[in-house]
């Protein structure tokens, strides 16, 4: 199956040796039918587990109705997933798409828009952070700092101002009468789960503020539950002008993606301006909106704050390890280059039933399942000793 995918398919990603047939909860099951423990949760789309009954159940019940209708028509699941997710956001509306990279695609369209229909500016830039990660379309990687993302796909697209992260007053620097957005990950997650300066949300609300540039919160990643809130953001109490949504929004079942705004904002985008044949879809409303009602309850949010003792306490006791960063149930992981490449600390716990995604040379991140248990980090924490020390 290995040989059979790597032959009839682009090598644009480099998988660990592992094929998983199924899959519950916080577990995955392969061909031959050994388990692993899912440290990685589809880069925490799979917040919720896999196979979530109350997930599961909305999308059979929806299968059997109606799937799709394109935005031509309304349908009966996309007011209520609209309302549901901008209540949940504190914003008046959302505009649904699919992927990540689509919503953040959407909020920089928006943003320029907004800039020229409210400020009149013609040339705008968004200031946006070194080592970002926003996806993979063309515009998204003019940005990227990362060689491997961005070197070979130019032309660039223009209009983005590149800035230190964690330094509000880079991005003061950075703003001109033409600047129409900041974007930015509440904690940068495939530059190594890299959390910023406490109060470096807090300064960037109050400069965009100040500046009247709207604040832009890619939590594509970070949000819906992963860090012990519903939002990163929430950890200072800052709410940006336009959330970025996606991964755990579809459940893990279903592409599902959005940003979310006041109709100050999100108004200026008028019928034929922007879309997606599949955004909004009846299936991944449904979906959609059992996610939101689960956040609603709280109790996935209050489960990545429990564990996040176990899992930083244990993972700052190993050996081995350098560095350990991040919040909830969200942990990057630097491990001695001298031990071992990330790449080689995953293919031993693999070996021993984790999985987890290396990530820059010998960081790697472990971001379970919110519906894993106690026991369960703290054994695969004794797994990832065993493989530091080597025994
Ligand atoms: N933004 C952030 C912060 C992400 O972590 C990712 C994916 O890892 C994306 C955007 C892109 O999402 P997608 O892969 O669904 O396009």
């Amino acid at each position: 199956m290995i040989e059979l995918a790597e032959s009839r398919s682009a090598h644009n990603y480099h998988p660990l040796p592992v094929v998983i047939a199924s899959a519950e909860g916080a577990w995955v099951t392969d061909v031959e039918g050994r388990r692993y423990l899912d440290c990685l949760a589809g880069y925490s789309s799979l917040n919720f587990g896999h196979g979530n009954p109350v997930i599961l159940a909305a999308a059979h019940a929806q299968l059997d109705r109606v799937t799709l209708t394109s935005r031509a028509f309304f349908n009966d699941r996309f007011g209520a997933f609209a309302a549901g997710l901008a209540e949940l956001c504190g914003k008046d509306m959302i505009l649904p798409m699919n992927t990540g990279a689509e919503a953040v695609e959407t909020a920089i369209k928006v943003a320029r828009k907004w800039g020229h229909d409210v400020k009149g500016i013609t040339d705008p830039n968004i200031v946006v952070m070194e080592d970002n990660f926003h996806g993979r379309t063309t515009t998204i990687v003019s940005f990227s700092t990362d060689p491997d993302a961005h070197d070979g796909f130019g032309p660039y697209t223009p209009g983005f101002r590149i800035v230190k992260y964690g330094s509000a007053e880079a991005i003061a620097d950075a703003i001109d009468e033409n600047t129409v957005a900041v974007l930015l990950e509440p904690i940068q997650g495939e530059a190594g789960v890299l959390v910023p300066p406490d109060g470096y949300l807090r300064q960037v609300r109050e400069l965009c503020t100040e500046r009247g540039v709207l604040m832009i919160a890619d939590e594509i990643q970070s949000g819906l539950g992963r860090t012990g809130d519903t939002f990163a953001c929430d950890h200072e109490n800052v709410v940006p002008d336009m959330y970025v949504l996606g991964k755990a929004l579809g459940g893990g079942v279903v592409p599902v993606s959005a940003v979310a705004a006041d109709a100050d904002v999100l108004g200026v985008i008028r019928p034929g301006q922007h879309g997606s044949t599949f955004g909004g879809n009846p299936l991944a409303c449904a979906v959609g909106e059992t996610v939101v009602n689960l956040l609603k309850t709280g109790e996935y949010q209050a489960r990545a704050r429990e564990l996040e003792s176990v899992l930083f306490d244990g993972l700052r006791a190993l050996p081995g390890v350098t560095a350990v960063r991040g919040r909830g149930l969200w942990a990057g992981v630097d491990v001695d280059p001298s031990l071992a490449t990330g790449r080689q600390v995953c293919e031993r716990l693999m070996a021993r039933g984790v999985l987890a995604k290396d990530t820059h040379g010998s960081t790697i991140r472990l971001a379970p399942p919110l519906v894993v248990e106690a026991h369960e980090i703290e054994w695969a924490l004794a797994q990832l000793e065993a493989v530091l020390t080597g025994s």
